[in-house]
């Protein structure tokens, strides 16, 4: 028997979710009582991480978010294992830094076309679903260093501003069909993107972090889990800074 909980009854898909935010993300929303798909590239990673989640039917997915052939036949996939989508997170993000000079063609279209690109892939191929049953809440995984730029990241910012206005679009042209759209602009947080900054780059950005230290991924997967339940119904187009004060 399916757990009854704020999110029970409801199916959550959450791109990246083998690891890292994405993880802590399906961890969150499962013990709300959804039933999630674990979208990943790496589909054995997939499958242990949705085999830990809280409660039972979580299932694994192998898709690759920049493409969109991929991502319409996985939404296909897991509405006919799991049932209708009615939560959509887009988690799966990259880094491929280098200085804008030397930055190559496929450093900046990589990023772009997973980051940017994938969450537009993943929020065509479920709205239709959700419009039709006037009911739905995407969440967007974006970054603070959307909001304010960062050196040697001008494809990872631009990919994340982009998010933002993906994020107020769909807001604005789904909601009349009961669709929610909001993101979520994390700052440093504790995951494999962030372990090879090494200790003093660490220490020089908690100088920078008004709440004195990085975030963790349950940070991020609270403010997450709130945005994609009933608690925060009246809240769509929002970009929601979790950065410890960071941005501000
Ligand atoms: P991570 O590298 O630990 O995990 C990223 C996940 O995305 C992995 O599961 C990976 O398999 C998946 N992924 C990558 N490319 C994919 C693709 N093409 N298709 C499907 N899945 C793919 O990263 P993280 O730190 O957990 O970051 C998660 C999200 O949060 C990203 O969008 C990232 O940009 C964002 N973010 C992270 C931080 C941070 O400090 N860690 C800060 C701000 C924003």
């Amino acid at each position: 028997m399916k757990e009854a909980g704020e999110l029970g009854g409801q199916v959550a898909i959450v791109t990246g979710g083998s690891r890292g935010i994405g993880l802590a993300v399906a961890g969150a929303l499962a013990r709300a009582g959804a039933t999630v798909a674990v979208l990943a590239l790496d589909e054995e990673r997939a499958a242990a991480a949705a085999a830990g989640l809280a409660g039972e039917g979580h299932a694994a997915f192998p898709c690759d978010v920049a493409d969109p052939g991929a991502c319409k036949r996985t939404v296909r996939t897991v509405e006919k294992t799991l049932g209708p989508v009615s939560i959509l997170v887009n988690n799966a993000g990259i880094t491929r830094d280098n200085i804008l000079l030397r930055m190559r063609d496929d450093e900046w279209s990589e990023v772009v076309s997973t980051n940017l690109g994938g969450a537009f892939n993943m929020t065509r191929a479920v709205s239709r679903g959700m419009m039709k049953r006037r009911h739905g809440s995407i969440v967007n995984i974006s970054s603070v260093i959307g909001l304010i730029g960062n050196p040697g990241q001008a494809n990872y910012a631009a990919s994340k501003a982009g998010l933002h206005g993906l994020t107020r679009s769909v807001a604005r042209e789904l909601a009349s069909r009961g669709v929610r759209c909001n993101a979520v602009a994390p700052g440093f947080i504790t995951t494999d993107m962030t372990a090879e900054l090494g200790e003093e780059v660490t220490e020089e950005l908690k100088k920078r972090i008004p709440l004195s230290r990085l975030g963790e991924p349950g940070d991020v997967a609270d403010v997450v889990r709130f945005l994609a339940g009933p608690e925060a119904r009246y809240i769509t187009g929002q970009i929601i800074a979790v950065d410890g004060g960071m941005a501000m």
